[in-house]
């Protein structure tokens, strides 16, 4: 089969021939459909997290050649022998944050932050390739009201989004916002806030395009932070008491400066892009506000499932952008870079 490798750091991916694998156990084969192209891929590439490694942020390197792709969506091709509850041809989407289920973090249920994770795309062979070996069957859950390319972004645009919200600790009659609503994450996390209720959704970017998608998703607000002074505008929508939560999928020097400073007392501000800045704020404001700052990593099996259900049962459409095959992924992961994209590319293997 053809899979999109990473052979060396800060190389394009090369298009391999390699042996498609075969189940055993509780493991399962998917043919893969669409997969979804994440801007951790180019972090993974390019070995860079803003100015840290890897080694930097006490992370092990991946083993190299690996295939990368960790938004998965397909039909089940051959199962092991111990898988039950499935059967073949059955369209799936895949949860790739997987521990190994032994360690602290997995008993607790929170796998994403296993000690020795065994993540699709990450730590072992993903989904750029026409076929990717699950693990374990429990990682794949069947999806019913969603096309390939919706699903696929989900499995960590969709979670890493929906654990934000939780993250966010939202009541009845609180003001979201929302800083990057106009890219890949942003468009979800406006949706997904949507479907859940939350009851002010202010979204903020910086281009016409971003703040067009923006309000497509459904935000109650957009604004341009570039041609608007966001600020003021954001204390002007809230009464002047500012914003109960603030999701930052960009948590750059430039957003954690300003939009943490817009929070409203016992406001929560969570931490999600991975452009890397230093957290900045004056003790004595976050203790009298009583303020909350907390980074969120994907989400654990939980969060994908509840949202999975949810972004079917509201009928959310995921915005994704059909890119091409495997040929297409090296574009696909230079147009993340240049950040040129709006809403979520998708390559078919
Ligand atoms: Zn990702
Ligand atoms: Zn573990």
């Amino acid at each position: 089969m053809k899979a999109a490798r990473l052979h060396e750091i800060g190389k394009n991916l090369s298009i391999d021939d390699v042996e498609i694998p075969v189940p055993k156990g509780r493991q399962v084969l998917v043919r893969v459909k669409s997969a979804g192209v994440c801007h951790s891929d180019v972090h993974y590439k390019d070995g860079r997290w803003g100015d840290f490694t890897p080694q930097g942020l006490g992370f092990k390197s991946p083993s190299l050649p690996l295939t990368l792709g960790h938004e998965i969506a397909g039909e089940i091709a051959e199962m092991g022998e111990d898988v039950t509850g499935l059967s073949k041809n059955v369209a799936v989407v895949v949860n790739p944050w997987e521990g190994e289920g032994l360690c602290d973090y997995c008993s607790i249920g929170e796998e994403q932050m296993c000690d020795n994770p065994t993540r699709l795309g990450i730590t072992r062979d993903g989904g750029y390739a026409e076929y990717v070996l699950v693990p374990d069957f429990r990682y794949v859950k069947t999806i019913k009201n969603l096309s390939f390319d919706e699903a696929a972004p989900l499995a960590c645009a969709g979670v890493t989004t929906y654990r934000a919200i939780k993250e966010a600790s939202m009541e009845p009659g609180n003001a979201l916002l929302i800083v990057g609503s106009g890219g890949g994450l942003g468009t979800l996390a406006v949706q997904i806030s949507k479907a859940l209720g939350i009851t002010t959704i202010i979204g903020v970017d910086i281009s016409d395009k971003a703040i067009k998608a923006t309000k497509d998703a459904g935000a109650d607000y957009a604004i341009n932070a570039i041609e608007e002074n966001a600020d003021k505008e954001i204390m002007s929508l809230t009464n002047g008491n500012g914003v109960n939560g603030v999701i930052d999928f960009n948590s750059s020097d430039k957003t954690l400066g300003a939009y943490s400073k817009l929070l409203a007392k016992l406001g929560t501000y969570v931490m999600v892009g991975q452009f890397g800045a230093e957290l900045n704020i004056n003790s004595i404001v976050a203790i009298r506000k009583s303020l909350r700052f907390k980074g969120t990593y994907t989400g654990n099996h939980r969060n994908f499932v509840e949202m999975i259900n949810l972004v079917e049962n509201k009928h959310i459409k995921p915005d994704v952008r059909y890119v091409g095959g495997l040929d297409k992924v090296n574009e696909a992961l230079e147009n993340l870079s240049n950040l040129k994209v709006t809403g979520r590319q998708v390559i078919r293997p």
